[in-house]
């Protein structure tokens, strides 16, 4: 069985506990693999690691730093299969989603900001005969980088190319539930010439491992994925030491559909945003609000394409609904469909796990796409995060009922609306207490964007210049220019 290991200071080295967690297939119920029980020993070593490098690395030209990173790009897409095989078998989503969304995107997260680099700029102000000030952005140091198991390598590489594309070291803690793509790249950024101690990556629990990245003194920078619990959690560590901090957190986002919409894409729009891997995706649809003259024939439309979504193996070609990543997160959804139906709910379709599995894959944790009407907006259900395979629909009567219905939560990630009047659009858009809106789509990402939460799910924004102001520390120069801006002589 395999032992993942810790990457340290450019190597592959064991926990100093030489204690191991257990690593399960979601798609089967079985252990495969091993990961660090690492401790603050470890981060101690990792933090260490990426202050001896961060002088060399932040003095790198940027040209350097820019052609590793497409180094590192260029591998991973040459191993495309095994790293798309790696994640769909340790997070149980499908092999075809992991091969067509996550690799590539990670790929895509690493030349993005190994090319944003070059042409980063930041002001200069001129103040009337007075002055010129020029703002300097350098790395801050050591960042702390902790991701969850939903989009694993997707998700790492958003944190990690902005870090240490603007020349900051990096401790990275991937989630203990999906360690595997960030073990293999650590052997490709071995292979790619990342100089020893400018990526560390940390596996194990986030209490053993992340808290302890959070506190140390050493790292000014935390950039955290993951629940909102965890990340007030978080918060509360971090702000007395006045650290850098970017939160990135839960949603219950509402999926908006009027009754002049095209429904065809509407629908389909609508199921990919539901239960695409598994529900699992922060960005997920989860509420589906559908303006009440085509609520009926919308809501039969979806119920018959939920259950038409092809549940299987993973690594099956065909299907389109894998495991969900823990016996654990199994009991959690099912939890909610339980408490659905004590809040008046009525289940549509799903609700509990499928039968007709596969053999291997009969200890494995999966669960039918679930679809509940009849529910109040204000109800358990409908205000707190499933994260799995599960959906409410609710019908509205106007523009701005479903508006207050939509920001009815703590939450405010993300949010998708269908129409086809363009003024509406624009309107509703407004209104939407919501860090992305999309307008007749869904998860249509452009990597320039800024991307992050309102509310509860989140502080700070990610993505293109963003990110890149984010790990950098403005630093202004006021340089005194006597006669500056006057009349030219
Ligand atoms: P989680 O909060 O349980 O864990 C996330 C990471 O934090 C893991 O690596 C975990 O080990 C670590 N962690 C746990 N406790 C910690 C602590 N006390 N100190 C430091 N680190 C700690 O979240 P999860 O279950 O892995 O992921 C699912 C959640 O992530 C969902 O709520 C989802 O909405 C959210 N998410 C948000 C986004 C976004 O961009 N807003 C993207 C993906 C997932």
């Amino acid at each position: 069985m395999l032992d993942i290991q810790n990457y340290i200071g450019g190597e592959l080295i064991p926990p100093q506990s030489k204690a191991y967690l257990d690593n399960v297939e979601p798609a089967t119920g079985q252990i495969y693999s091993r990961i660090p029980a690492s401790d603050a020993r470890d981060v101690e070593r990792a933090v260490q690691a990426a202050e001896d490098a961060f002088a060399g690395w932040s003095r790198a030209p940027v040209e350097e730093r820019s052609r590793i990173l497409l180094r590192l790009a260029d591998q991973i897409e040459c191993r495309l299969d095994e790293f798309a095989h790696a994640e769909s078998v340790d997070t149980g989503k499908p092999l075809s989603l992991a091969r067509s969304v996550d690799i590539p995107r990670a790929v895509k997260n690493f030349r993005f900001f190994a090319t944003a680099i070059m042409h980063f700029r930041s002001e200069a102000h001129a103040t009337d005969y007075a002055a010129l000030n020029y703002t300097l952005r350098r790395p801050r140091g050591v960042a702390g980088l902790i991701s969850p198991w939903n989009l694993p390598l997707y998700l790492l590489s958003w944190k990690v190319a902005p870090a240490i594309a603007v020349g900051n070291t990096a401790v990275a803690k991937p989630s203990e539930l999906t360690p595997m793509t960030a073990f293999k790249l650590s052997e490709l950024a071995i292979d790619a010439g990342l100089p020893p101690g400018v990526l560390n990556i940390v596996h194990g629990t986030g209490p053993d491992v992340g808290e302890p990245i959070v506190l140390h003194e050493h790292v000014a920078t935390i950039s955290f994925t993951g629940g909102t619990a965890t990340g007030s959690r978080i918060a509360s560590k971090a702000a007395p030491m006045f650290k850098k901090l970017a939160l990135e957190l839960g949603g219950k986002n509402p999926n908006i559909v009027f009754a002049d919409a095209d429904l065809d894409e509407a629908l389909e729009g609508s199921l990919r945003a539901a239960f695409a891997n598994q529900g699992q995706v922060c960005l997920c649809g989860s509420r589906v609000f559908v303006e009440r003259p085509v609520f009926e024939t919308f809501l039969e439309r979806f119920v018959a394409g939920a259950r038409a979504l092809k549940i299987g193996d993973p690594l099956d070609e065909h299907t389109q609904q894998g495991a969900v990543v823990s016996r654990a997160h199994f009991e959690k959804v099912m939890h909610y469909v339980e408490l659905a139906r004590e809040e008046g709910g009525e289940i549509q379709c799903g609700g509990g796990a499928p039968t007709d599995l596969p053999e291997r894959c009969k200890d494995g944790f999966f669960v039918e796409p679930t679809v509940v009407t009849n529910l109040g907006v204000n109800c358990r259900t409908n205000q707190e995060e499933v994260f799995g395979p599960f959906v409410t629909v609710m019908p509205f009567e106007s523009e701005t009922q479903v508006v207050e219905y939509a920001n009815a939560t703590p939450y405010g990630l993300s949010a998708s609306l269908w129409t086809q009047n363009l003024s509406r659009a624009h309107r509703v858009a407004e209104g939407l207490q919501s860090g992305t809106v999309w307008v007749n789509c869904w998860l249509l990402r452009d990597l320039r964007v800024p991307f992050g939460g309102m509310k509860q799910s989140g502080l700070g924004r990610e993505g293109g210049e963003e990110a890149l102001r984010f790990f950098t520390e403005p630093k202004n120069v006021c340089v005194q220019v006597p006669g500056l801006g006057g009349p030219s002589r």
